[in-house]
């Protein structure tokens, strides 16, 4: 029984055409020519909420339904005329559908399969403009009114409910939230079904299972992120880490023709998916939010073809044979001819709450002319004793009013090399803080002020600064690398010219050449982005070697 006559589809109002454009005759000869026709009955349904399979249709004649089950009625999303398509996101992805597709009288199909539907998109360019336009803005639009297939009911306070939160918002899951704090009847519900406080949050996914608490891979194997995926499969290429660097090189070599698989630890993005905006990468005058900018990534590389595991992460890598082989979390090891380790790095954070709060907006973890402009003339804080944070502070003490540098010991000698000491002495804008650490962070829309501990004597002293730098290093995601690789002094990995004749004996590098530009001590595994020793650090150079390495993959698959 359909209960809501009216599409939700005709609220879209000027976003409608974007979101259920018409094909013109000639458009929809040029999709007839990938598929097959197809004779529909009244009532027919096409596709099942929740089925696996996924499937394509161009109505010729007649009219299918978009609707979205919900208990024993039906939510009517949208009704697709002649010309019209169905489909969304889950389209280039393979994941389960979240709608039921109905018959609404007799009438003609057109209808592809998800590999047909790929190989129109990556050949013809009007198309794929069209319908990857649709495919996002319904997906969005799932997204804003919650019309997926998983409800989450959680608290604010809870911690685990905020992780949960992000790991549907970073993979564009739609989701419906309940909030027990603001829900007395939810709360009595749970108190009924004898739900402890440390059960919250609730998941229940595909309408029926209900998951206590679960962890993001629970959650992610209860939604299915990764059925469509054949881990027996030999790949040309597996791209461990889907931050930027792993999304860039999925996206040059899935649209060079390499059979493609990334595996990812979370969710899509990687660092730069928790920045609220990054200003200085190419082509965005205004910036754009990281995740923006991994969502449009993540769509990218799946609409050339590269699949994207989520949530599981990489154990180890089987670097002992040919062909290589990376072992993830709870499944068998996935063959590939090459591998592309983009795992990045973690920066170290400070232990404060609200910390995320106020990252990119107060709270830096690079001190470039970008941040120096951003600060004015204000004050800042610059933390950490290591080379990084004492650079920073000299850079920053070019234009800012005054800097304090903090630091949790008793001064600099051990970890600061002793030319940036001796600056740092020389510069009377560096105010030096020894035994002093940041504890609480304070503002609304940005950085207001900020509360700091000297640990001698315990004194708290509150000051309006809007700016803190926090330097304190940060730990590249190597450890399940196990010496198959050589790294630097700091866990980075090595790669081409930076491999010594030493590491390379070490290695036993068995070829005539040396390692290429970004290859590392093992031939065809290459290392982009924040986790290569001498990164910069930056989304632009995590892209750049990420798109870099596939004309090395090119080669090396050669050999
Ligand atoms: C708050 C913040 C703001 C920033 N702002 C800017 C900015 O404005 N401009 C700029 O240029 N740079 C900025 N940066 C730096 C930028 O985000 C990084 O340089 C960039 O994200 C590096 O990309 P990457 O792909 O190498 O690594 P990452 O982005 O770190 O991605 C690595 C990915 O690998 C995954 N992973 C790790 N280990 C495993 C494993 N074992 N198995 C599977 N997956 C794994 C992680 O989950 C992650 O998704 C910012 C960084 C932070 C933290």
């Amino acid at each position: 029984m359909t209960e809501a006559r009216v599409p939700l589809a005709a609220e879209l109002g000027a976003r409608f055409e974007q979101a259920f454009p018409t094909l013109t005759p000639a458009q929809v000869a040029r999709v007839a020519a990938h598929g097959r026709p197809r004779r529909i009955e009244p009532g027919e349904v096409l596709v099942e909420e929740g089925a696996q399979t996924t499937r394509f249709f161009v109505v010729r004649e007649g009219e299918v339904e978009i609707v979205k089950p919900s208990g024993a009625s039906e939510v009517l999303v949208a009704v697709c005329k002649a010309g019209q398509f169905t489909g969304e996101a889950n389209m280039l992805s393979g994941q389960r559908g979240l709608m039921r597709l109905r018959a609404n009288g007799p009438g003609e199909v057109i209808e592809l399969d998800r590999e047909r539907l790929l190989a129109l998109v990556q050949t013809d360019s009007e198309l794929s403009d069209i319908l990857m336009r649709a495919f996002l803005v319904r997906r969005l639009e799932l997204i804003t009114r919650g019309l997926g297939d998983v409800v989450l009911v959680g608290s604010n306070n809870s911690p685990g409910t905020l992780r949960i939160r992000e790991f549907l918002t970073r993979n564009g899951y739609p989701y419906t939230s309940v909030d027990v704090d603001r829900d007395a009847d939810i709360q009595g519900l749970l108190d009924r079904f004898h739900v402890r406080v440390e059960d919250v949050p609730i998941v229940i996914c595909h309408n029926d299972h209900m998951l206590r608490n679960p962890t993001n891979q629970q959650l992610a194997a209860c939604i299915g992120f990764n059925d469509a995926i054949d881990t027996a499969q030999l790949r040309d290429l597996v791209i461990v880490g889907a931050g930027p660097a792993g999304l860039a090189a999925a996206v040059y070599g899935a649209s060079e023709g390499l059979d493609v698989l990334v595996i990812e630890g979370s969710a899509p993005g990687g660092q730069a998916g928790s920045s609220s905006k990054i200003e200085n990468y190419l082509g965005f005058p205004t910036g754009i939010s990281g995740q923006e900018l991994a969502a449009r990534a993540y769509s990218q590389a799946q609409k050339f073809g590269a699949q994207v595991m989520i949530a599981k992460r990489a154990r180890h890598l089987a670097c002992g044979r040919k062909p290589y082989a990376v072992e993830v979390d709870e499944g068998p090891p996935v063959p590939t001819r090459s591998v592309v380790i983009a795992t990045g790095a973690e920066y170290r954070k400070l232990p404060l709450e609200n910390l995320t709060q106020f990252e990119g907006v107060g709270v830096y973890y690079g001190a470039t002319p970008m941040e120096a402009r951003l600060c004015g003339g204000d004050e800042v804080i610059v933390t950490g004793g290591g080379n990084s944070a004492g650079q920073a502070a000299v850079f920053l003490a070019q234009t800012a009013r005054r800097v304090h540098l903090l630091v949790r010991s008793g001064g600099l000698a051990e970890s600061m090399s002793r030319y940036l000491i001796r600056r740092i002495e020389e510069t009377p804008a560096i105010v030096l803080r020894t035994n002093t650490e940041v504890v609480a962070l304070e503002g609304s829309e940005h950085l207001e002020r900020v509360r700091w501990r000297d640990n001698l004597n315990g004194n708290l002293e509150t000051h309006d600064i809007r700016h803190v730098f926090v330097m304190t290093g940060a730990v590249p995601n190597t450890h399940w690398l196990d010496g198959c690789l050589a790294l630097d002094e700091k866990g980075f990995i090595k790669t081409g010219p930076d491999l010594t004749p030493d590491d390379l004996t070490a290695a036993r590098w068995p070829l005539a050449r040396p390692p290429h530009l970004l290859e590392t001590s093992l031939p065809a595994v290459f290392a982009v982005g924040d986790v290569r020793a001498g990164n910069l650090k930056r989304v632009a150079s995590a892209v750049g070697e990420g798109s870099n390495a596939i004309s090395l993959v090119h080669r090396v698959l050669q050999e």
